[in-house]
């Protein structure tokens, strides 16, 4: 098995489970490290209702610090940080004062709405849907650009509900994008949480996947559980995507630093 380097906790006020829990179902199930990616707090009154208050910073770090045992598999600390405009001026300082190994950097609003929010999905019928898309990857490449963030979480996101244009589109619209995440130095990850999700299909697609491929974008995996037996889910199936899309290794990280290791 592969490292799960996207997984929550219940200060998120939305996942179920401790720590310890998920540490558990990882040991079950063979994975050799794991990573908690909770979402960021954010003093701007972005969604509090679905993440930790700033006070809660210390909270956070010694509930996984303290899942840093001899007993496997290896935790690391993580964060998952939502861009939007003028956000640098809170991540910055927040994210270095923090011990991490590293920040999942993901995209889940366009302005204020919040797109992969099942109770704001019927916006989605009342957008243009392509330009909604283009909005997405244009912000995914500032955030690129921003060197808060070591790996592209859920890349294709906004195909969460079923809303997307044509493939053809999508191409087009992500060549950029993907420059700019190739030329940051950044890593993707593939999430099967889509696969739990309306779409039913692992984030990214086997066709944004080969593009990342072409551009030598490092891969991890991430099953974004939210609750312990959500851990490494379905990962043959993350494993098959990335072997069909020509990949034979991954990359681990510590401390923001990658290294390789070849996918079994
Ligand atoms: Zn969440
Ligand atoms: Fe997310
Ligand atoms: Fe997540
Ligand atoms: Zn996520």
């Amino acid at each position: 098995m592969v490292p799960d380097y996207h997984i929550h906790t219940p200060l998120c006020r939305h996942a179920e489970g401790n720590p310890a829990e998920f540490k558990t179902q990882a040991r079950r199930l063979g994975i050799p490290e794991i990573a908690f990616t909770d979402h960021v707090p954010n003093p701007d009154g972005y969604d509090p209702r679905c993440r930790m208050s700033m006070e809660e910073w210390p909270t956070y770090r010694n509930l996984i610090l303290d899942q840093q045992t001899v007993e496997p598999p290896q935790v690391l600390f993580g964060v998952e940080a939502d861009y939007y405009e003028g956000c640098e001026r809170f991540l910055r300082p927040s994210l270095s004062n923090q011990p991490l190994d590293l920040v999942i950097g993901s995209i889940h609003y366009l302005g204020t709405w919040g797109f992969d929010n099942p109770e704001e999905r019927q916006v989605w019928d009342t957008v243009d849907v392509t330009g909604a898309w283009q909005k997405y990857f244009e912000l995914l490449g500032r955030f690129a650009e921003s060197r808060l963030i070591d790996v592209i979480g859920h890349l294709d996101l906004p195909k969460k509900f079923g809303y997307r244009p044509p493939e053809h589109a999508i191409r087009d619209m992500a060549h950029p994008a993907l420059d700019r995440i190739a030329q940051a130095g950044l890593a993707i990850e593939i999430n099967t949480s889509g696969l739990r999700k309306p779409v039913r299909e692992i984030y990214p697609s086997a066709m944004l996947l080969a593009l990342a491929r072409e551009r030598d974008i490092p891969i991890c995996f991430g099953s974004d559980a939210h609750k312990p037996e959500e851990v490494g889910d379905r990962f043959e199936e993350s494993l098959k995507l990335a072997r069909e899309a020509g990949y034979t290794q991954a990359v681990r990280f510590s401390a923001h630093q990658k290294t390789v290791y070849p996918l079994p």
